[in-house]
Order: C-alpha cells, then structure tokens, then sequence
C-alpha cells in the first residue's frame, strides 16, 4: 500500500486490513512515497518523520511492514518504481496494489499503466467522498470496506488549529505529532491530552 502517510491515519489501517483479510495477503507492505509526484507544489512533512509514523503505526501487527524503497530512492516516487523495485525485492511474491478510491481514479487515467499490470493486481477500496469505479478493467479488483471519513489534510488541518486528532491515527502518531511539533502544532507543550 503506497501513500504520502503525512500522517498516517485509521483509514489507511483499516483498508489494508480490510484487503489482507479478503484476499488472504501474508503481509501489507505500507510504503511511504519519497516527494510523490502528484504533490510536487504541495509541502509535504520530511520522509522520515512519514516513514517513523507509518512504522509506529503498524508496529503492533505482525503482518504489517513498512518499506523504504519510495523513502530512500532519490527524485520524485513514481508507482512504476515502486512495483519494480518490491518485485526485485520478492521475485516470487504475488503483488497486490492497495489503493483507495480517489488514488484508483487517478492510476486509471495514467497513459502508460499497461506494465503496472504487469507487476501488480489492483484493488481499489471504498473511502468516503469519493466514487469507486475500476472501468471494468479485470486487472482491479473493487471492495467495499467500512467507511472511514478520514483524511491526513483534515488530520494537518486539526493539529494547526489545535483540534485534537486522538482516535484518527493510532495513539503513538498523535504522540510523535505533539513531540516534533508537526503541522504547526506546538512541540514546547507537548500537549498531547486535547
Ligand atoms: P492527503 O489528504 O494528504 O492526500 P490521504 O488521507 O488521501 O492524505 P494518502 O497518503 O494520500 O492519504 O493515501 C494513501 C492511500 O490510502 C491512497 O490510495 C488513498 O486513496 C487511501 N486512503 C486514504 N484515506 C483513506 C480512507 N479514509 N479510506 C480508504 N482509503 C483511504
Ligand atoms: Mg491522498
């Protein structure tokens, strides 16, 4: 499962334990992207706090990793290189792509996605706000997981406004959000009660 994971949140957890309960994945690889390509103009937090975050978030599930692949390749990520590269990683593992339904729409309408189905089968998830829709391509795969109306920009917009973000993204993110005071929250109080 690729994403910015800037922070990582409930959302992102439970479509992943949502597709390897499905379809019977041995372990969710969640690879946070290095600077994604689609958010070149945007400010995305440094990859290693991403990374951290996305590691804290997964520790406690045996069958979650996290890979640096998309973290410690230089340039913007392109999700072309991240299949090659895990399937160089694991020649013989069966890959499935996890993506929600906004990430889905946009693969889709790439112009150069005939060797991404090569390398991976597609499942797209639903996610709130958005319209899943696989254009009848057999290669993605659709599931319907429970609702979670979450996103990392609401969650960057809650900590600058100093709203709490207890419950969407595990407890040990909403800590390291407090301790290095990410998205313009205060790291001097450390306050993470509110
Ligand atoms: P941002 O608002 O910064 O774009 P995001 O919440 O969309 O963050 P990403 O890291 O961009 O998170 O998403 C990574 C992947 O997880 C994408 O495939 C995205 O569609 C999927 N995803 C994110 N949030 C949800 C959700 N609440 N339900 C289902 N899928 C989700
Ligand atoms: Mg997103």
């Amino acid at each position: 499962m690729g994403g910015t994971f800037d922070p990582i949140h409930h959302g992102h957890l439970v479509a992943a334990s949502e597709v390897a309960a499905k379809f019977d994945l041995d372990e969710v690889v969640f690879v946070p992207t290095g600077q994604p390509w689609q958010k070149m103009s945007k400010k995305v937090s440094e990859a290693e706090h991403r990374y951290l975050m996305t590691v804290i978030a997964t520790a406690s599930n045996p069958r979650f990793t996290v890979s640096r692949v998309d973290v410690d390749r230089p340039g913007p990520t392109y999700t072309i290189d991240t299949l090659r590269d895990l399937h160089t990683l694991r020649p013989y593992a069966d890959l499935f792509f996890i993506t929600g339904a906004d990430a889905l729409a946009q693969i889709l309408s790439w112009k150069d996605i005939d060797e991404l189905w090569s390398l991976a089968h597609f499942v797209g998830v639903t996610r709130p706000g958005h319209v899943l829709d696989g254009m009848g391509r057999k290669d993605v795969s659709l599931l319907e997981v429970p609702a979670m109306a979450i996103s990392s920009t609401d969650c960057r917009t809650r900590v600058a406004a100093g709203n709490p973000v207890w419950y969407l993204v595990p407890d040990g993110v909403v800590q390291y959000i407090a301790k290095y005071g990410l998205y313009g929250g205060d790291p001097d109080t450390g306050d993470t009660s509110a």
